[in-house]
């Protein structure tokens, strides 16, 4: 697989090697130009492991065997992702199974598996920024894995507190972050680290954030996943209902339409955190600063994925009729959970986000498939307090409820980080 670095077209890289790097000269991310047409039928046939093994195959088996190939998808790949009907013609893809109920765990576990790869046995250190479900997917994935330091910044007070338990309890070789500031200063300072060059070096240092290509690739296999639920018939006349931060979820979506998976179009949503739909419509990118929402993972003005779409775009991969981008305001997102909850079906805000803005969108003769990325009871108070009725914590969160956290705090300021990446451990 032949990547390039979106800033620095002279910079290419291999798969294993972009997955070492994570980011490129000047910031760039590495992306391809160019994707393989799979057999989506004769795939579509098969079960997760076994077709999510042929897709990585297609995509970098010039670097690694089949062998490894499946043993990775094999190890990462350890939970289900069914389509929960919730009305005529409209399923949630519920990615919340893994072991920190959320579609992270997808990417996070994915992405370990990779980089135990493209390290060999070199040690690392992993800086990631969350907005709430990636620095527990993260830690998780990494949890005592020998030689791997994991720092994870997040947003002092704009997570849920069971989000921020599922990481921030663990210790041992995950040092977790309050950063006073937004998800885009945490991110921010995330890029920041990475023009230290000698600090880079000396650390061996990573990002599990969806810069990280072996993430995306990873989220593409679930959206086969959903297609093969689908009848054959049918699969054509799908649309699927993203909701979006990063917007690294989206551009999965994109990858697998442009490996020829044949569903019909995306709807991006986003909360009041709105820089793309407004974009999409008025063709300039404004960020305004960043707001708290009840779907704080979304909370993210300047997403990082963007580059990749435009890339898809320009590259006449992707069809500008086959994206739209929907915003979804916080009476909205409050509205779509009782909505979806009036239907028998408990959900919590981000999942909310993508339903309002499908139902936007669908028109007759269309299939809604909205991605259901985080389990409700993550959001346990938010959704207690929406819907009025108790959520029962899946055993996971009852246990880190009990425990207290270990997180650090720190100003949104390098300084202070560079400082406390010099004190960890390179021996632990
Ligand atoms: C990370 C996250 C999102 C946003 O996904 P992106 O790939 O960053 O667009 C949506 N919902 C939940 C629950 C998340 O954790």
């Amino acid at each position: 697989m032949q990547l390039v670095n979106l800033k620095v077209a002279s910079e290419q890289v291999s798969f294993l090697q972009a997955v070492r790097t994570g980011l490129g000269q000047q910031q760039g991310l590495f992306f391809p130009t160019e994707w393989p047409k799979l057999d989506c039928d004769a795939l579509l046939a098969l079960p997760l492991v076994e077709r999510s093994t042929e897709i990585m195959q297609a995509l970098f088996g010039d670097e690694l065997s089949q062998d490894d190939i499946r043993q990775m998808v094999q190890q990462a790949f350890t939970f289900p992702a069914p389509l929960h009907p919730v009305k005529a013609d409209v399923f949630c893809l519920e990615l919340f199974h893994g072991p920190t109920l959320a579609f992270k765990d997808f990417g996070g576990r994915f992405m370990a598996q990779a980089l135990a790869k493209a390290q060999q046995q070199q040690k690392v250190t992993i800086v990631t920024a969350t907005s709430g479900d990636t620095g527990a997917a993260v830690a998780q994935a990494f949890y005592r894995q020998p030689g791997v330091q994991v720092v994870i910044l997040y947003p002092k007070g704009k997570i849920s507190s069971l989000q921020e338990k599922l990481f921030s309890t663990l210790g041992e070789n995950i040092t977790s972050v309050a950063i006073e500031g937004d998800f885009d200063q945490c991110q921010a300072l995330v890029k920041q680290v990475f023009d230290q060059q000698e600090l880079v070096q000396r650390l061996n240092i990573n990002s599990a954030n969806s810069i990280n290509i072996s993430r995306l690739l990873a989220q593409v296999c679930y959206y086969f996943e959903a297609l093969a639920q689908v009848p054959a018939e049918r699969r054509k006349d799908v649309v699927f209902a993203v909701p979006s931060g990063n917007f690294g979820n989206v551009t999965a979506g994109l990858i697998a339409k442009a490996l020829g998976l044949p569903f019909k179009r995306m709807v991006a949503a986003t909360n009041i955190n709105d820089t793309v739909p407004r974009y999409w419509r008025e063709g300039q990118w404004l960020p305004k600063a960043t707001q708290a929402t009840l779907s704080n993972a979304m909370d993210i003005s300047a997403p990082n994925n963007w580059p990749r779409v435009e890339a898809l775009l320009e590259q006449g991969i992707i069809q500008r009729h086959e994206l739209e981008a929907v915003a979804v305001d916080e009476d909205d997102t409050q509205l779509g959970m009782r909505q979806l909850a009036a239907d028998g079906y408990i959900s919590e805000p981000h999942a909310a986000v993508a339903y309002k803005a499908l139902k936007r969108s669908l028109q007759s003769g269309e299939i809604g498939i909205f991605l259901g990325t985080a389990h409700p009871a993550k959001f346990k108070e938010q959704v207690e307090n929406i819907l009025g009725c108790p959520i029962a914590l899946p055993s996971v969160l009852a246990k880190c409820q009990a425990e207290p956290s270990l997180s650090k705090e720190l100003p949104a300021d390098f300084a202070a980080l560079q400082q406390l990446l010099n004190e960890l451990d390179p021996d632990a």
